[in-house]
């Protein structure tokens, strides 16, 4: 029986209720009256529930896709303006005992080569993160109670914040590590992450079992259940993800939206952010072998939908996308990409050699941070290194209370400008610093607020002349 209050995965995740979702979708995907009404209300900013948000991604009227696309810009306009938040992974260990089919790092992979950071090695790959300009990053890490115990991410954590190099520091660690109890997340907490991040991979129980056959990721309950967990110990900034190509999309959108009602009917706090990954080549994996791959076209209406029912909620673009497809769905309402990232276990510092990679897949976006900001910019977009919120306390609902008012943007536009100036002035190469310097002149006049304006130029001169971290 569906239940979003429930706190069983099979609840409030329930397969009847995707299912009949799905047909009422197909049904009425071309009744131009009620995808109207849809488009009405979706016009509130206050989202829509996963049986409208689904009609509209079914919905094959050129005309009216064209009405999503263009609502989805405006939506994300008016919740991000043209900001875009820069964050790089850091993998931390690749030893994992799941069989998660889609994954090199499965146990059975005996050829990729298995690493793991020591202290040392995690100072010196931070090292080489801040020397580009990073201040946000997610670390990741397989499932290995042996190798990658919880004290193992608790201290790289700890680590991670310590190291403080020339003008650089990392401000902010996002972890995507497996679901794990109440106590660890309660843990995890006091670390001072800033969200935890799950994919669930796929939301269909029963492909779930078969694509994860093996290791305590098969258990379908304990993952799907694991935000309740992290939220039950204290992490009230939690980021939702599947990967599409597994599994049907229309199948994973419905409930991947399911998930973030019942974290709201719960919690009172939607996911923090949801990411879109899709399946890639990587050593052991051929995407080509899952049959449900998505067109460039669809992710884009992924995107777009899933930015019209979640107004209030990031989404999240990796490097697995190019640069091509990242500028096409900027503008539909992604709020943050990962930038010059590495997938493999030390990339950042030292590059492997063909006989010992460790990539979990391949890049696609393989330009460097430099590179990545001074086009964000030349396309019209402001790139910002804030970790503002989270360090002010401003997390969970009273986060989300802020954006979903709006207020958030009296924060947001100023904290942009500050950070990417922080940039500017210790990493940019010369043609980036004359883009920046003049988009940071030209923006600073979009700050409404007179005496906010008059703050950030002062903040900005404090900048030029070496000081750091200002914040709103
Ligand atoms: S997806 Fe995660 S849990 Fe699965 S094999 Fe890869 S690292 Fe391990
Ligand atoms: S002010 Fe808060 S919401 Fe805005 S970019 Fe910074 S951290 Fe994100």
């Amino acid at each position: 029986m569906y239940n979003p209050k429930s706190s069983k995965a099979e609840e409030f995740i329930n397969h009847e209720e995707v299912l009949a979702t799905l047909e009422y979708a197909e049904k009425n995907k071309n009744d131009i009256g009620l995808v109207n009404d849809i488009l009405e209300k979706a016009k509130l900013r206050k989202g829509l529930n996963h049986r409208e948000a689904s009609v509209l991604l079914a919905c094959e009227d050129p005309e009216k896709t064209e009405e999503i696309f263009h609502l989805a810009e405006q939506i994300k306009k008016d919740f991000y303006g043209n900001r875009i938040v820069l964050f790089a992974p850091l993998y931390l260990s690749n030893y994992c005992v799941n069989g998660c089919v889609y994954c090199p790092y499965h146990l059975k992979n005996k050829h990729i080569a298995r690493k793991k950071l020591s202290q040392e090695d995690i100072a010196r790959e931070v090292t080489a993160l801040q020397d580009m300009g990073h201040k946000r990053l997610a670390i990741e890490a397989g499932e290995d109670p042996v190798m990658n115990p919880i004290e193992y991410i608790l201290e790289s954590i700890n680590t991670i914040y310590s190291i403080k190099h020339k003008n650089g520091s990392i401000r902010r660690v996002n972890v995507n590590i497996a679901a794990t109890t109440v106590e660890n997340y309660r843990k995890l907490k006091e670390a001072g992450i800033g969200t935890y991040v799950l994919f669930q991979e796929t939301y269909h129980k029963e492909s779930y079992e078969k694509l994860h056959p093996t290791g305590p990721k098969h258990n379908y309950a304990y993952h799907t259940e694991a935000m309740d967990r992290a939220m039950e110990g204290g992490i009230d900034d939690v980021g939702l993800g599947v990967l599409f190509g597994l599994e049907l999309y229309k199948y994973e959108f419905a409930a991947l939206l399911m998930h973030a009602e019942h974290l709201e009917a719960v919690f009172g706090v939607g996911p923090h952010t949801i990411s879109v990954p899709r399946v890639k080549p990587a050593d052991d994996i051929d995407p080509n072998v899952f049959d449900n791959g998505i067109s460039d076209d669809i992710f884009a209406k992924i995107c777009a939908c899933t930015r019209i029912a979640v107004p209030y909620t990031g989404i999240i673009i990796s490097t697995r996308e190019s640069k091509a497809l990242r500028e096409r769905v900027l503008p539909l309402g992604v709020s943050q990409i990962s930038g010059a990232s590495k997938t493999s276990v030390g990339g950042y510092c030292t590059p492997e050699p063909e006989d010992e990679k460790s990539e979990q897949f391949d890049v696609s976006d393989r330009r460097t941070l430099d590179e990545v900001v001074k086009w964000l910019m030349e396309i019209g977009y402001i790139p910002s290194f804030c970790t503002a919120c989270y360090r002010e306390g401003r997390t969970g609902d009273r986060f989300m209370s802020l954006c979903k008012s709006k207020q958030i943007q009296n924060c947001c536009h100023p904290n942009a400008l500050m950070t990417l100036k922080e940039y500017l002035a210790d990493y940019a190469s010369p043609e980036t610093k004359a883009v920046g310097d003049a988009l940071i002149e030209k923006e600073i006049n979009n700050i409404p607020n007179t005496k906010v304006r008059q703050l950030v130029r002062e903040n900005l001169i404090k900048i030029q002349n070496g000081q750091r971290d200002f914040r709103i």
